[in-house]
């Protein structure tokens, strides 16, 4: 850092050095507050430490040079536009510090509030505000959290103080201690921040707001912010801002309160102001949930409590407040406030984290309102949150049922929706063990007091959240929704046990382990396992069961989906593998099949005895016998599919899987398929034996299979397109593209081309009507992508088998990674899961490749990717760079991807549209 690059910029109180584009370098909130003040709006006074500065204390260990001297200069600035003093005895100016990185990173760093508080300046607060009981008690909370946060001493004794102190003085709540409790507990907190850091707490203001500044820049490489960014792929090299700010207080009496507000419902994104407060409390208590705040607007189901009902005239200044900050950013905006003996503070303004569904519909509307135009929409939508859109509920009528059962055990607040059923767990770390410990796929509900930043893992976990306390806005609640996990918050009925392993709501206990039901889109809590049924967007489209116009959410997405489908370059279609899920593909905007696996049609009951006759048969003629019997189912499975397909191209991919996973193994199996093939169980055995492979994934599957034993796929080939012929003479339009795995020469593609052709001109030369139909081969080898011109001259299209080929690339089988990979992410040796999102310089970089030189031999090569890599948005993104012509992916993806193509092509235009 050289000593003419800027340190502080100054907000508030009238001044504004920043604004909201200098994010990188003040942070989201510093930005923000910069921003805020320049439009004139009520920002207490404060100042901005940059990210430079942060990253420079962290390598060097120690701030920079000068840095004292700017934060001094500042701080009297501060004291100017308030006309207080840092560490006056009479009119003490108190401060806040607190993190600000360049994204919102909810919970994750740490906030010291009242710094500039001791014994002396006490005093002075306590004859400024005239509440004595106020001052004292603004006094312990800094030592409390100044204790945590900077001395590191944990919170758990001064909570254990407090309880004594309050079962001591015969009262319930916080704000109830008296005087001479509150005295007697700051010199219990000061004995233990000095038992446990070693260290007594600072009395000097000074001393104070530099031991804070360099809490917040150590706490970006803090355990729970390294994790948080792990989760969310956030970069560790960004830094955190500080923001040092003058505090105002909410809990000064009932003209006094802090709230958190949303210009729209977060929630399912309904127009108009959104939010809740507590009356007559500080900050952090409506993030820690402490206490179930009240709501902002009238309310029905809590009628008075409402900010409008009970400060009309504050609702109607932060109404006017919020509509500002909406349309000067175009964007659904959080907003903190703090009212102060009924004067109204902006603390912060923020993008409003919000539901799939929320996005949705706030999109939209903020078109239609001309705030925004469609192409900001559609970048607007996180694609992978449509996810959400699709996510499950509990059939209707579940609540009656549950009630009469006696199994509903009451509402809380629905803070993340879709539905979950689950086995409880009541710590993250036995969520995480019963989700993760060698128990794939065991739901479960983690169920807390409240969660805090530690419990993220166990969240993870999850398939659903509950908590005892908090509001929409409280940790738990924001984890999840960014999670897109069904979430309730504030069921005050649930008392967690002190052991962990139990809970109680009201007379019922429920232990660990025992199945817990939540439906976050209403907020009620049950008893038991509920099965889940399907979305809004769903039955309209999937089942039929509701019709379009009966749901507003459908008709936003529908207009969505619209825009994204004029905005894409590329098309979209699915891997399916039955007729039924063929259609629902369909109904989710698929434009073909781009996956058929035919290896599912060979296991089913009907037919497997008879693939396991074809496999150990001895010679041909046994094998062509068995194959006789599975011919005509599979041209009836095949038939069906070019139905539900009609008029869109499917891809079919001949057998790939190694034989061994079709072979019998317990004796029953082996005695049936004995019977069948007239030879004794032990011929069977010592067959099945010759078979083994020590690595079959790298053994006899693919097109080697097809090579070794052409029957198997002349047999799956007279089935295609005997099943073309006659979909085609019910009327139906077919486009069969026969795809062959595994291929990596060129001679292994020209060999099976010329049976693939053999076939066709057999069953197809000469009838009516006419099949267009194409072979192709799937692109999963690494050598196929480096010598993709041999293999493109006998290729009409190009498909990226992108799981194997990211196996293969890095030598990693997939199954076996369970022991390594979790680690290489953890500790960043690799920066994500190469199998969820596509590694771009390595197995990238082999798809780039076999593009540029598949098409310099065969310009007209059709080229896709069927990988579930084709659902993920970054990988969607990356294909449309490359040029691949569409991507394909599970069904229920299909809508991520249409969206994610829509983004891709948009942001390859660079915001501007043709
Ligand atoms: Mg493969």
């Amino acid at each position: 850092m050289t000593g003419a690059t800027r340190m502080i910029y100054h907000f508030g109180g009238g001044e504004a050095d920043g604004n909201k584009d200098m994010k990188d370098l003040l942070g989201g909130k510093g930005a923000n507050l910069a921003e805020m003040s320049g439009l004139g709006l009520p920002v207490p006074p404060g100042f901005t430490i940059t990210t430079e500065v942060c990253l420079e204390y962290l390598r060097k260990g120690g701030h920079p040079e000068g840095l004292r001297e700017e934060v001094a200069s500042a701080m009297a600035s501060i004291e100017k536009r308030m006309e207080q003093r840092f560490g006056d005895a009479r009119r003490p100016l108190l401060v806040s510090c607190r993190s600000g990185a360049r994204a919102s990173m909810p919970g994750m760093m740490d906030t010291v509030l009242n710094i500039g508080l001791n014994d002396e300046t006490v005093k002075g607060l306590a004859a400024a505000s005239g509440d004595e009981r106020f001052a004292l008690d603004c006094y312990r909370r800094l030592i409390e959290m100044y204790g945590d946060v900077v001395m590191r001493t944990g919170r758990e004794e001064y909570h254990r103080a407090l309880e004594k102190a309050k079962h001591e003085a015969g009262v319930e709540e916080d704000r109830h201690v008296p005087v001479q409790a509150l005295q007697a507990l700051i010199v219990r907190y000061k004995e233990i921040a000095k038992a446990s850091a070693g260290r007594a707490f600072p009395e000097d203001p000074k001393e104070q707001i530099w031991g804070a500044i360099e809490a917040v820049f150590r706490s970006w490489n803090g355990a729970r912010a390294r994790e948080y960014r792990r989760i969310h792929s956030l970069p560790d090299d960004w830094g955190t801002a500080v923001n040092v700010q003058a505090m105002v207080f909410g809990n000064l009496g009932d003209d006094c309160g802090t709230g958190v507000a949303f210009t729209r419902s977060p929630a399912t994104g309904e127009t108009g102001l959104y939010g809740e407060f507590l009356p007559n409390a500080q900050g952090e208590d409506v993030v820690a949930g402490i206490r179930t705040p009240q709501p902002i607007r009238r309310n029905a189901s809590a009628p008075g409590l409402s900010l409008e009902e009970t400060m009309p005239a504050i609702y109607k200044e932060l109404s006017g407040f919020a509509e500002t900050l909406e349309k000067h950013y175009r964007e659904m905006q959080d907003i903190e406030f703090t009212i102060q003996k009924g004067r109204l503070f902006t603390l912060q303004t923020r993008r409003g984290a919000r539901t799939g569904q929320a996005a949705v519909r706030i999109a939209v509307a903020m078109t239609r309102e001309g705030l925004i135009v469609s192409d900001e929409a559609l970048l607007r939508v996180e694609a992978a949150r449509l996810a959400d859109l699709l996510a499950d509920s509990f059939p209707e009528g579940t609540r009656v049922t549950a009630q009469r059962d006696g199994r509903l055990l009451g509402n809380g607040l629905n803070a993340g929706p879709g539905a979950a059923s689950g086995k409880a767990a009541f710590t993250a770390d036995a969520a995480y063990a019963m989700a993760r410990g060698g128990h794939d796929n065991v739901p479960v509900i983690l169920v807390r007091g409240e969660t805090s930043p530690e419990d993220i893992k166990g969240m993870e976990a999850a398939r659903g959240i509950l908590t005892a306390r908090g509001g929409m806005t409280s940790h738990a609640a924001v984890v999840a929704r960014g999670m897109g996990k069904p979430c309730v918050v504030g069921f005050g009925a649930l008392v967690v046990g002190e052991d962990g392993r139990s809970c109680r709501v009201g007379e019922r206990t429920i232990l660990e382990g025992e199945f817990l039901s939540i439906d976050g889109t209403t907020g009620d809590v049950m008893l038991g396992e509920i099965a889940t049924t399907s979305s809004e967007i769903v039955k309209v489209l999937v089942d039929r069961s509701l019709k379009p116009e009966a749901s507003a959410l459908y008709r936003d997405y529908e207009t969505l989906m619209s825009w994204a489908d004029g905005a894409r370059r590329m098309k979209v279609r699915s891997n399916s593998d039955t007729p039924s899920d063929a259609a629902t593909a369909r109904r989710l905007g698929a434009e073909g099949i781009g996956l058929c696996r035919t290896e599912h049609m060979f296991f089913g009951a009907d037919r497997i005895v008879a693939v396991r006759e074809m496999i150990l048969a001895d010679a041909k003629p046994q094998r062509q016998k068995a194959l006789a019997k599975i011919l005509p189912m599979q041209r009836e499975d095949f038939l069906g599919i070019f139905r539900a397909m009609d008029g869109l191209p499917v891809t079919i991919r001949l057998l790939d899987p190694p034989l061994h996973e079709f072979l019998p193994r317990e004796s029953a199996a082996i005695d049936e398929v004995a019977a069948q093939m007239g030879v004794t169980a032990r011929t069977v055995r010592e067959r099945v034996e010759r078979l083994a492979e020590s690595n079959p994934m790298l053994g006899h599957r693919g097109c080697r299979l097809g090579l070794t034993h052409p029957e198997i796929y002349e047999v799956q080939l007279q089935a295609v397109f005997e099943a073309a012929l006659a979909a085609a003479r019910e009327g139906v339009q077919v486009y069969p593209e026969v795809m062959h795995p595994l291929v990596g020469t060129g001679e292994e593609i020209r060999r099976l081309r010329a049976m693939t052709v053999a076939m066709a001109e057999r069953i197809l030369s000469d009838q009516k009507p006419a099949i267009p139909w194409l072979v192709g081969t799937m692109i999963e080898v690494p050598r196929a992508c480096i010598a993709a011109a041999e293999i493109a001259a006998d290729a009409q299209f190009f498909s990226f088998g992108t799981n194997d080929l990211t196996q293969m690339t890095y030598g990693y089988s997939r199954d076996d990674t369970r022991n390594f990979l979790p680690v290489y992410i953890a500790e960043r040796i690799l920066p994500s899961d190469p199998f969820a999102s596509i590694d771009q310089p390595g197995v990238g970089r082999l798809v780039t490749m076999a593009v540029e030189e598949g098409r310099r031999v065969n310009p007209k090569l059709k080229i896709g990717v069927c990988g579930e890599h084709g659902g993920d948005p970054a990988s969607v993104e990356f294909f449309d760079r490359a040029g691949l012509d569409y991507v394909s992916c599970s069904a229920y993806r299909v809508p991520i991807a249409r969206l994610a193509a829509a983004q891709a092509a948009l942001k390859a235009l660079g915001g501007k549209r043709r």
